[in-house]
């Protein structure tokens, strides 16, 4: 959900796939064959001889250590996991503690809460990382292809895509030529799709990151709610509630670059309506239900 590129860079995929779609369609082939649309459709030939800087891509999914980009992007989609687990689990036994004082039920509600929570959001993000990836190989599936069998093409390809980024003709070609001759794949991806074949999600990362983020934030108004004596309950949650959310706001604000005291307050009054609200719940029903 967090990690990888967002629904803008899937806009770029999509445009920048057109575009190619269309130089390609727009070319002759030198084959003489159907032509290439089909020939995308028949067979990738990823078994091909293997080129210079195409063996690295070319392996199944090695474990590749993440560049500082990637350390510091896996840490803030912790901080937000961690502070889903914190928000969740701190209204759920909030609101057990506004309806009744015994401690039984906010430990199992609150456990409940944890585990649902921490497997839900683990799903969910291996779901998304999958989808994701899965579209990231077919579009580098599709570029090997086409540098193997038109690379006349995609030199021409590359060339205009770097002289819409300002270059003139004669140097976007020059460089067309050299990122070529050194690494075509690496220079398609990048340039074309803004991927970096090595660095693909693994979503089984991304699914053990978010169980542990939230396990860890769950934690935290779990332990606030079982340890205090019953009268101090809700108002120790309260208290480690909205500093934790206080820290984990700073910090994913320092890890953005953004403004310290918005992302603050923005948490900490988010938590409190939260638990303020599922508190007056848990009292109305609690009452009204009769624990
Ligand atoms: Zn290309």
């Amino acid at each position: 959900m967090r990690t990888g590129p967002g629904p803008g860079t899937m806009r770029a995929l999509v445009g920048s796939d057109t575009l190619r779609t269309e130089l390609c369609m727009t070319e002759p082939t030198s084959t003489g064959n159907a032509g290439p649309v089909s020939d995308r459709e028949t067979g990738t030939h990823r078994q091909g001889p293997a080129g210079p800087g195409r063996k690295a891509v070319a392996e199944p999914e090695p474990h590749h250590p993440q560049g500082l980009a990637g350390r510091l992007n896996a840490l803030w989609a912790g901080v937000l996991g961690a502070n889903d687990g914190i928000v969740s689990t701190a209204g759920l036994v909030v609101g057990v503690a506004g309806a009744t004082s015994s401690r039984g039920p906010v430990f199992t509600a609150g456990i409940a809460g944890l585990v649902a929570g921490a497997v839900s959001m683990a799903l969910g993000e291996y779901v998304s990382v999958s989808s994701q990836r899965d579209v990231e190989r077919t579009l580098l599936a599709i570029e090997r292809t086409e540098l193997q069998e038109f690379p006349e093409e995609e030199i021409a390809e590359l060339a205009a895509l770097y002289e819409a980024k300002g270059l003139q003709p004669a140097t976007a070609l020059q460089v067309a030529q050299e990122l070529t001759a050194n690494d075509a794949f690496a220079a398609h991806a990048d340039a074309e799709l803004g991927i970096d074949p090595q660095e693909l999600t693994n979503p089984w990362h991304a699914a053990w990151a978010s169980l542990i983020a939230f396990t860890l934030g769950s934690a935290l108004p779990l332990l606030a709610v079982l340890l205090p004596p019953a009268g101090w309950r809700v108002p120790v949650t309260f208290a480690v509630v909205l500093v934790a959310l206080a820290l984990t706001g700073a910090l994913s604000a320092q890890l953005g670059g953004s403004k310290k005291a918005p992302a603050v307050a923005r948490l900490v009054i988010g938590g409190a309506l939260a638990m303020a609200v599922t508190f007056g719940v848990g009292r109305l029903v609690g009452g009204s239900v009769g624990g």
